[in-house]
């Protein structure tokens, strides 16, 4: 699963809390990806940090 993300962040921070793993932020920055490919193991929060991010700019595709 690939994972992007578009420029409607607005910096909340709630995908860094939710997958650490896959999402990072500067503090003076948008979102982005660590990784361009989900891990097997971090696909279930991956899904959860798209479906909770305000601006739906979390974008994960088969
Ligand atoms: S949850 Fe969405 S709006 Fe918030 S930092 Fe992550 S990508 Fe940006």
């Amino acid at each position: 699963m690939k994972v992007s993300i578009n420029d409607d962040c607005i910096s909340c921070g709630l995908c860094v809390e939710l997958c650490p793993e896959v999402f990072d932020m500067p503090d003076d920055g948008k979102a982005f990806p660590i990784v361009d490919v989900v891990p097997e193991d971090q696909i279930d929060c991956a899904r959860e940090a798209a479906d909770s991010c305000p601006t739906e700019s979390i974008i994960l595709e088969d």
